[in-house]
């Protein structure tokens, strides 16, 4: 594999493929005796290279080339004499069945040419234009040699037929020049028993892949592995450690500087100029940059080392050949985890690429959202696919999320002024917002030590995410400032103060790992301390769950959240107090809700509250049913009953027409075999919630009515 554009040859893996419409020229080559038929029919993709035929091959056993033994053939355009030879590796289903055998420029006719002992005339200079080699054609590039003996074949009355036929193309994953087969010296490392070993590693489960499946990957390659070229005719690398004789002509390999040379003692040596491949000097990595070849305290401390994080693009450039080497030199493996993470995409999970224009700037990104947020976004983005989907929308979201955070902090700082957080905490008499939230912090703790260790990154932001905003945030923080008030019970207070610490700064590091900054610069106020929360204790479970305060929790969220919701239904503006009707349909709930009544008071905005398993429902109110609870609130004097039902039978009646679209969409059967699974998902949970909607409003209506 020769790159033209960076005149250097490259590995097997370093050659993109691509495919593209081309055509297969057919061209008759005649008989030197030309008085005993017309010639042989061959078959091409790239007619140039014909300035490099030393021979035509045909399957021994293909009918149509029947003796043909001993003939000879010309090459049009430059008369040079062919055999005709007589090949098993010849596909008769090929073209015309004959191939033209240019072993210069093509691997397989290489190998022919070998066998057959033909002639190996390279055509090409460095850059791909034609050599002296090639006639009249010399100086031309590769491209217009094409061209230019198409037109002589044509004139020349050689061209046969023209059929379409598609090209795969190899490019160099550089430059993107296309390569091109060129016959050069190079070095090459046998790999079929470094590649044994490097497979014997992880069937042993010496090494694991995160996620697993990339292991076929890794084994399959390493089955097929061929020698892999590591000289490189390029400036920069590491030089071979290769020394060629002037006077015996032999090689002196050494890891030092030789003097001279190891065969015949003479001084006259010269390092060899090519560099190694790149990735050759990177699969050296894990214990070249720990001292090796001398294994100081650092090899002995560090190696093997623990996880190898990367994406999944390098496995085979490099990952394999660090285990392969690592083996080889160390008899260790390199690492024994690795983790290969997803590459980024654009919001279509596709590739992002310049010519494309759907790169997105980190720089830039943090500029608009904060490091923190970008940082978040790239690990709770889902894994699993091979790239991505991001959008500047995710990185928004989660910038509103770092907010959340510091504003959030900013009310528990306020509300710590008075407090030193070496007191402990009094369990007994414990007031149930505090009981629930450490449970639930609890369980945080647990699921985002299990996600780290389990390498679910995404799974534990996700986790945080709801865990900060939805309960934290959204509910505890509430639930508890009455119990923050200054002139309150101081001891209840302290017991508000210290959940509030206690939760906050274990979040915190939980979240560090996620959002390095904004943590950081939080924990440095809360604990007043000077060190950093990167060297913090990450937190411990302390047996504080609690399904009883849960339970109870639980029942108060979803009455809490009905009525809220109703509020909004009935557009009741939040200034204004409702009276609430609570009739529970057991005993046990009526307890928990008159033990906690202040906190729906508190949430719904209430300015009565009346709990009884015997209470009426109050005419003209609206009601619901929550886990065999009724609620009632009683819209007299708070709404406008004429006009809000007919704003509400108008909000039904669009809901109606949403409702019909969704259903007339999702029911067309085209829509059900074409559309990805994904969609069709979307579209069946925005039916189901446009018909819970509607089913509310109407209920609201007959309320109103
Ligand atoms: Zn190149
Ligand atoms: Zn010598």
């Amino acid at each position: 594999n020769w790159c033209p554009g960076c005149q250097t040859a490259l590995s097997d893996i370093e050659v993109e493929y691509q495919e593209r419409e081309g055509k297969l020229y057919y061209i008759r080559y005649p008989f030197k005796n030309k008085t005993r038929g017309k010639g042989v029919v061959v078959a091409t993709t790239r007619p140039e290279t014909m300035l490099g035929d030393t021979a035509v091959a045909v399957n021994p056993q293909d009918e149509r080339f029947k003796d043909l033994e001993g003939r000879k053939l010309l090459l049009p355009l430059l008369g040079r004499e062919l055999p005709l030879i007589y090949d098993r590796y010849v596909d008769s289903e090929f073209g015309s069945g004959a191939l033209k055998v240019t072993p210069a420029h093509d691997a397989n006719d290489f190998l022919i040419g070998k066998e057959h002992g033909l002639r190996f005339i390279n055509i090409f200079n460095k850059d791909a234009s034609i050599n002296e080699n090639g006639g009249k054609y010399q100086g031309l590039t590769r491209y217009e040699a094409r061209k230019k003996v198409l037109q002589d074949l044509k004139k020349g009355g050689y061209l046969e037929k023209i059929e379409d036929y598609d090209l795969r193309i190899g490019r160099c994953y550089r430059c993107t020049t296309e390569i091109e087969p060129y016959l050069s010296t190079q070095w090459f490392i046998r790999m079929k028993d470094l590649a044994a070993e490097a497979m014997r590693v992880v069937e042993k489960k010496k090494i694991e892949f995160i996620p697993s499946f990339w292991k076929k990957n890794y084994l399959q390659w390493l089955e097929n592995i061929r020698d892999w070229c590591i000289s490189r005719q390029i400036w920069w690398g590491h030089r071979l450690p290769i020394w060629h004789c002037g006077d015996c002509g032999k090689i002196t390999v050494t890891s030092g500087i030789p003097s001279q040379c190891s065969h015949c003692t003479s001084p006259d040596i010269k390092q060899d100029q090519d560099v190694l491949d790149t990735w050759f000097s990177s699969s050296l990595w894990p214990f070249s940059t720990l001292g090796w070849p001398e294994q100081g305290e650092k090899f002995e401390k560090f190696y093997p080392t623990s996880v190898l994080c990367t994406g999944w693009d390098i496995l085979f450039f490099w990952v394999s050949r660090m285990v392969m080497m690592a083996l080889k030199f160390t008899h260790q493996v390199p690492f024994h985890k690795v983790y290969i993470h997803p590459l980024i995409g654009d919001e279509r999970g596709e590739k992002m690429s310049k010519s494309r224009g759907n790169v997105v700037d980190p720089l830039d990104m943090m500029k608009r959202y904060g490091t923190d947020a970008f940082r978040f976004s790239l690990v709770a983005l889902r894994t699993g696919a091979p790239y991505v989907r991001f959008s500047d929308d995710r990185v928004r979201g989660y910038r509103n999320f770092v907010n959340k955070i510091w504003n959030a902090s900013r009310f528990v700082l306020m509300n710590l002024e008075d407090f030193k957080p070496e007191g402990r905490l009094q369990e007994e008499g414990l007031e149930l917002c505090h009981r629930w939230i450490l449970s639930r912090y609890e369980s945080l703790v647990r699921k985002v030590t299990l996600d780290m260790e389990k390498f679910r990154f995404s799974e534990g932001a996700n986790s945080l995410y709801q865990f900060v905003w939805g309960e934290f945030c959204d509910w505890y923080i509430e639930l508890v400032k009455p119990y923050l008030v200054p002139t309150g019970d101081p001891k209840s207070r302290y017991r508000a103060q210290w959940v509030l610490h206690y939760v906050l700064e274990g979040t915190l590091k939980l979240l560090h790992p996620f959002m390095p900054f904004v943590t950081e610069e939080i924990y440095q106020r809360l604990s007043g301390r000077r060190d950093s929360i990167m060297i913090s204790s990450w937190p411990k479970e302390e047996a504080r769950e609690d399904r009883e305060a849960e339970e109870k929790m639980s029942l108060l969220m979803k009455i809490i959240q009905e009525v809220r919701m109703i509020r909004s239904e009935m557009r009741i503006s939040p200034q204004k107090k409702i009276e609430l009707l609570i009739r529970p349909s057991h005993e046990d709930k009526l307890t928990i809700l008159k033990q906690h009544k202040s906190y729906i008071i508190n949430l719904v905005g209430a300015s009565s509250l009346l709990i009884d398993r015997d209470l009426s429902r109050p005419p003209g109110s609206a009601s619901s049913l929550v886990d065999g609870v009724e609620i009632f609130i009683p819209l007299r004097g708070i709404v406008e009953i004429e006009k809000e039902r007919k704003r509400l039978v108008s909000a039904a009646n669009d809901l109606k027409k949403k409702l019909m679209l969704v259903k007339k969409k999702i029911s067309r059967p085209e829509f059900k075999t074409k559309a990805p699974p994904e969609v069709v998902e979307k579209k069946k949970k925005e039916e189901k919630e446009l018909r819970m909607r509607l089913q509310r409003l109407e209920k609201r209506i007959e309320e109103v009515s």
